[in-house]
């Protein structure tokens, strides 16, 4: 009844048509052996591995949850032996670098990977979920001691890991930590430190799936200064190198409100041996890496709530039969207003698809472009659009799956139907990560203001091309109009806010979520643009027709939302009242 296919086809569109990562590929020396085909095969087989393996267990979890006894978890049933088949399967080395054992193959794939595992089972997917994070960081800033002992492990998922940053008076605002490390012995894997303090919320604290589990820990050294600034970032794994126990102990984990099958943690740490991740007091700097490998993956989790709700939400609604249409009995999706709701979860997660991939293609070209200069471009560009990713996926997809319920009727409210565990489950993706309001105050005020807006008009150049290619097709002038008039928007709201920066400086602070909403809409409807540019010769095929179906009801019907967006962005003079206690 609740079931995931993976939309493979939409995926190779994307992948192969809309973006033509075959072609990017070919002419990348670290991806020049693979192919469509060899891209398609992938895909498939991790296809198989979401359908096949974690979508059957994902209700049961729910119910289930994890079980905590004496300091250790255990996890539903058909956790194990699911990640058992993901490291079998090699999923965990698919973008690793070669010298650690990966396979080398793009950030894209991986990226379709992630969309497939986390709509199939978000709880599952938690556990993998920081692997690359913790790969990525101690890749980019641990000594060699630390690559050696801790990267082959990572890359072939021998042992997971996991993001110790949140303390009990320590959120959104991490210079407010306060688990502390003092000078330990000198070890085989350099100098050590013992940490002591308690984190919580620590996603895959413990677990039964691996021997070992690897602790990246946020705390303060002895001469540490107060404030972000003295923050410095240590590996601590639950089993040392010589077998014996770490002083790291799981005290419990929460009761909440759905990814039941993801153990959160409350975590000690008594005088636990650790290694410095970097150098010292630069632990947020390493952190950021483990941080924003996260939320691209957070990201795809939005999208992947957003495709589970839509494909399941079609499927029940061909079936269910209530009402007359045109006084015919009929099925529910023949009725206008339950038409409109589906086409909008499709209509979403078709553009929201293209900015993902997109996005992590422009990682790859990040790290493996053979021009610097091209190289650097793309880096800046994944930075302004991994918050939008972020915070409008995530938001999208609890809203969307919210939506996707009434679809259902009461059905909808009941657990046998699914889809209630997937508003439950995508509402989290909103909060960690770092939160939707703190994403979008990062994009504006570090990301976009703290240049005068020039990386922003970078991105906006790149989107205008669009409209160059599509110049001369009268089909597609709805599009390009809709996406010119989104670009002038984000234009002219930018220019407003640096104009104002002096004399109104908490204006970017009321408006930023609502112009991360209007930057996450000119990105839909460029992507929009891009999908019906390459769909529209092809409509007599009715599988390429409804891509361009899709993308003219997104113009229509969703992009006014950003008319309204813009609109509170530049009421400049809006009185937001303070909060007191009259
Ligand atoms: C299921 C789950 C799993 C998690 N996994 C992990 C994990 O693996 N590792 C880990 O370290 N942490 C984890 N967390 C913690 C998570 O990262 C924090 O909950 C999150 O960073 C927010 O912190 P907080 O909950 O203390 O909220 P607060 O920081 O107290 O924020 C409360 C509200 O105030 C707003 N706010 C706060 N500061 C500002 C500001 N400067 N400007 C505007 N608005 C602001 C926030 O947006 C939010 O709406 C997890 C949390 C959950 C629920």
């Amino acid at each position: 009844m609740w079931t995931y296919n993976a939309p493979l086809r939409d995926m190779h569109f994307v992948i192969e048509e809309v973006l033509q990562a075959p072609t990017a590929w070919a002419q990348t020396p670290a991806f020049e052996d693979l192919d469509a085909d060899t891209s398609r095969q992938i895909l498939e087989e991790a296809g198989k591995f979401a359908n096949g393996v974690l979508a059957p267990i994902n209700g049961a979890a729910d119910l289930e949850g994890c079980k905590w006894v004496d300091g250790n978890v255990t996890t539903p049933q058909g956790y194990p032996a699911a990640y058992k088949a993901y490291v079998e399967g090699g999923w965990p080395a698919l973008a690793c670098d070669p010298a650690y054992g990966g396979q080398g193959l793009p950030q894209l794939l991986n990226a379709a990977l992630n969309e497939m595992i986390a709509a199939a089972n978000h709880g599952w997917t938690m556990y993998p979920g920081l692997l690359h994070g913790a790969y990525d960081c101690i890749k980019a800033h641990g000594s060699d001691a630390l690559k050696t002992r801790y990267l082959e492990k990572l890359t072939s998922g021998e042992w997971l890991a996991t993001m110790n940053l949140s303390e009990p008076q320590a959120g959104s605002d991490l210079s407010q930590v306060r688990t502390k490390a003092e000078v330990g012995p000198r070890t085989d894997d350099g100098e050590s430190w013992l940490i002591t303090g308690s984190k919580i919320w620590i996603s895959g604290g413990d677990q039964d799936m691996t021997d070992n589990i690897v602790h990246l820990v946020l705390c303060r050294l002895p001469d540490a200064t107060a404030g972000n600034k003295g923050l410095s970032l240590m590996v601590a794994p639950k089993f040392l190198p010589d077998g014996s126990r770490n002083k790291i102990r799981c005290d419990g984990i929460e009761k909440k409100m759905g990814i039941k099958g993801s153990a959160t943690s409350a975590m000690s740490f008594e005088a636990a041996t650790g290694w410095l991740v970097g150098e010292p007091h630069k632990g947020l700097t390493a952190m950021f890496v483990m941080m924003n490998s996260a939320r691209l993956h957070v990201a795809m989790q939005g999208l992947g709530h957003l495709e589970m709700a839509q494909q399941n939400a079609h499927a029940y609604a061909s079936e269910r039969v209530q009402g007359k249409i045109n006084g015919q009995i009929g099925t529910i999706d023949q009725h206008p207003a339950v038409r409109r709701n589906l086409w909008s979860l499709r209509s979403l997660c078709e553009g929201e698809r293209v900015i993902a991939y997109w996005t992590a293609q422009l990682l790859d070209e990040a790290h493996s472009h053979p021009d610097a200069a091209q190289r650097a471009k793309a880096e800046d560009l994944v930075a302004l659009l991994t918050p939008v990713a972020k915070a409008f996926f995530t938001d999208n997809g609890n809203r969307g799956a919210n939506e996707a319920l009434q679809v259902w009727g009461g059905y909808g409210y009941v657990h046998e139907y699914g889809i209630e565990q997937t508003v439950r489950d995508s509402r989290v993706a909103m909060i960690y990560e770092g939160t939707n309001e703190i994403q979008a105050i990062d994009l504006l005020q570090r990301k976009i203001m703290a240049d005068g807006g020039a990386k922003l008009l970078d991105l906006l150049a790149v989107l205008e091309q669009e409209l160059e290619v599509g110049a001369g097709v009268p089909e597609l002038n709805e599009f390009t109009n809709a996406l010119r008039a989104q670009i002038a928007a984000t234009r002219e709201a930018v220019g407003a806010l640096l104009a104002a920066r002096e004399a109104a400086p908490d204006w970017s602070l009321r408006v930023a979520d609502d112009f991360l909403r209007g930057l996450g809409f000119t990105l839909l409807a460029w992507a929009w643009a891009r999908s019906a540019r390459v769909a529209l010769p092809q409509v007599a095929d009715a599988w390429y027709a409804d891509k361009v179906k899709a993308a003219r009801f997104g113009v229509q019907w969703l992009l006014p939302e950003a008319n309204y967006r813009w609109q509170r962005v530049m009421a400049r003079n809006a009185v937001l009242p303070e909060i007191g206690c009259n």
